[in-house]
């Protein structure tokens, strides 16, 4: 017998994975809930063509402990969670795959909060809220997370370049944005807004063109911008780009961006902190885009400001990682784990009083 699924689970120390199908619509998905300690398990809908079934099983559980480390760390009351669907986003996410996969999730009552993420967007956030109750993000609510995911990540680099060079100004500071889809772009406007200098690159000409037309940028290849000299490099593309063959291409001072699960291994952070680079652990401050759509939960329903404020608040959360990093003589994304752990751990020993 395969002792694939409890290992898994047990691997990443979580707590369930619900199989759903329904040979109508062509569902296949998996809903991994990893802890609710804090609070019920929330994340994003991924998605995806995977190669294999164990390859979804293990991306989902892997995505719902990386969002119980997120909203520990962003001081949120809830847990971690994360759906994948199987399939090609382009041509298969129909009207009833989409409703199916709603009542899927109406039936957990609660247990699961979903929002959107790679391969699904706010409209499919709208269509299955018409099933479901536990969708947080809507168009008419707080609408696309990506500015909000952008602000926050200009609060972490802000904090960085406080910690750094002791001023969190942005003027005159240089950023290279690997990059500029949804999150991307709007860090491009705000740091322009803030008079930094930034450079560009994305694999695709069009979106490339379009931006270098509206803002003053430079333009570099795709190939080239991690390997900048700037004070910043902000990555909001693919994962895994702090890898064995890149890290001695860095020149940056900081490594700050949106990306999901940067570091190729958890040793690459120790290897950033070798070199003398600045890492800002993904999760804490690309949070900003879940902690934005979360507030449509609160009593009173979404409020912006109160919403914009939390996002802001990025800057607190990672001047505190860099701070116990500093600390404990540990490496930053060591920090960012610990400080969700423990706080899960306090949250832990007064729920068993
Ligand atoms: P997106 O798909 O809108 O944009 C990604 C951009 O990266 C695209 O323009 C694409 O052409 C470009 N790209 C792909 N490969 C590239 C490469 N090798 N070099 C340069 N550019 C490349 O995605 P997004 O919503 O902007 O998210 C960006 C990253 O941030 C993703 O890793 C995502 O998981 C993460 N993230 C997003 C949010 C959010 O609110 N959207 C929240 C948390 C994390």
């Amino acid at each position: 017998m395969s002792d694939f699924l409890f290992d898994l689970l047990q691997q990443h120390d979580a707590d369930t994975v619900y199989v759903c199908q329904d040979k109508a619509s062509g569902l296949k998905a998996m809903i991994a809930i990893h802890d609710t300690t804090l609070g019920p398990a929330a994340g994003g809908i991924r998605m995806k063509r995977y190669a294999s079934e164990r390859e979804a099983m293990q991306d989902a559980v892997r995505l719902a402990q990386a969002m119980t480390y997120k909203w520990a760390a962003a001081g949120a009351n809830l847990g971690g969670g994360k759906c994948v669907v199987i399939g090609d986003p382009a041509s298969q996410k129909t009207e009833a795959l989409l409703r199916s996969l709603g009542r899927f999730i109406q039936r957990l009552n609660g247990l699961f909060l979903a929002g959107a993420d790679v391969g699904t967007t706010i409209a499919d956030m709208d269509l299955l809220a018409q099933e479901c109750a536990y969708i947080v993000p809507r168009s008419e609510t707080s609408g696309d997370s990506g500015p909000a995911t952008a602000l926050g990540v200009i609060q972490g680099m802000r904090a960085c370049l406080q910690a750094r060079y002791g001023s969190s100004e942005l003027q005159g500071r240089s950023v290279a944005v690997q990059g500029i889809g949804s999150v991307g772009w709007s860090i491009v406007e705000q740091l322009q807004q803030a008079g930094a200098v930034v450079t560009i690159a994305d694999i695709n000409p069009q979106r490339v063109k379009q931006l270098a037309a509206s803002l003053q940028v430079t333009v570099a290849s795709p190939e080239e911008i991690m390997k900048l000299p700037v004070d910043i490099y902000c990555p909001c593309a693919l994962g895994a780009v702090i890898n064995d063959s890149s890290i001695s291409e860095l020149r940056c001072q900081i490594v700050c961006g949106s990306a999901n699960n940067q570091l190729a291994e958890e040793r690459h952070g120790e290897l950033l902190e070798q070199r003398g680079i600045l890492y800002a652990p993904d999760y804490i401050v690309n949070a900003g885009g879940a902690v934005w759509s979360v507030e449509s939960r609160a009593a009173g329903g979404f409020n912006s400001q109160r919403a914009r404020a939390a996002v802001m608040h990025i800057y607190e959360t990672t001047l505190a990682v860099l701070d116990l990093a500093r600390a404990e003589h540990i490496s930053t994304a060591r920090a960012a784990q610990l400080l969700a752990e423990r706080r899960i751990s306090a949250a832990r020993a007064s729920n068993s009083k």
